[in-house]
């Protein structure tokens, strides 16, 4: 694992991971072997514990499920105990993750393999924009400020812009992400803005993205509806 070296901190990759060779048989088995679920955009497979992307924590509704043979080879091996969770996702072109930071009170440090096509991965963090270029066979580490004070994304667009200009076609991609969950299940971090332990000492409610997005579908659903009761008095009156 080699240090970024600019910000975030606690972001380290380790290029080539994997071999060509090693990559294109898992591969195989991603494309032809496995059971995906049948829907567009970005697709999930979760091994061990299954992870919610809607509470960006365990799922407990769902049995544990042993590690396939084919994943032990793809396992960071720098931690003193194998992952508890790890997802398997599909990127098609053009899809995307939005900005999150995975719950902090589930989960410890995070790692992630790419496999298929790179793609711009975006770190936030107040005003602050950093953007990593995920090189196939590449293993991510998150740590420290970049797993708990940092959101990290991808864009949902057709091409990523690199920082010489290159204009670059997205493709395919999957990632490996590999989680631990956090001893005592508590995070000491005290970030109000990121930490679900935190802010649920300070007697907040998490500000999970998807209720407010389930939030606008219905003031949407209602402004739409108001529209059509409005646009049938109107015919009403017409007639
Ligand atoms: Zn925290």
């Amino acid at each position: 694992m080699e240090p970024l070296g600019t910000e975030p901190a606690g972001l380290s990759l380790h290029k080539d991971f994997i071999s060509k060779e090693q990559e294109d048989a898992v591969l195989r088995i991603l494309r032809e072997q496995l059971d995906w679920p049948d829907r567009k955009g970005r697709r999930s497979l979760h091994y061990g514990y299954t992870f919610s992307y809607k509470t960006f924590a365990i799922d407990h509704d769902v049995p544990y499920f042993p590690f396939p043979a084919w994943l032990a080879p793809l396992l960071p091996t720098g931690e003193a105990r194998p992952p508890d969770q790890v997802c398997v996702q599909h990127y098609p072109p053009g899809a995307g993750i939005p900005p999150h930071a995975d719950t902090h009170s589930a989960f410890d440090q995070l790692y992630a393999l790419s496999l298929g096509a790179p793609v711009l991965m975006q770190f936030s963090r107040g005003e602050e924009r950093k953007e990593v270029d995920l090189a196939p066979r590449a293993m991510m580490r998150m740590e420290g400020e970049a797993r708990l004070h940092w959101t990290h994304g991808i864009r949902a667009r057709k091409t990523d812009v690199l920082a010489d200009g290159t204009v670059r076609p997205r493709r395919d991609r999957w990632s490996v992400t590999y989680r631990w969950l956090r001893e005592g299940g508590v995070c000491e971090c005290g970030d109000g803005r990121l930490c679900d332990t935190a802010q649920r000492r300070m007697g907040v409610e998490r500000g999970y993205r998807w209720k407010e997005q389930e939030k606008e579908t219905e003031a949407a659903a209602a402004a739409a509806q108001e529209e059509v009761m409005s646009s049938s008095a109107k015919g009403e009156e017409d007639t």
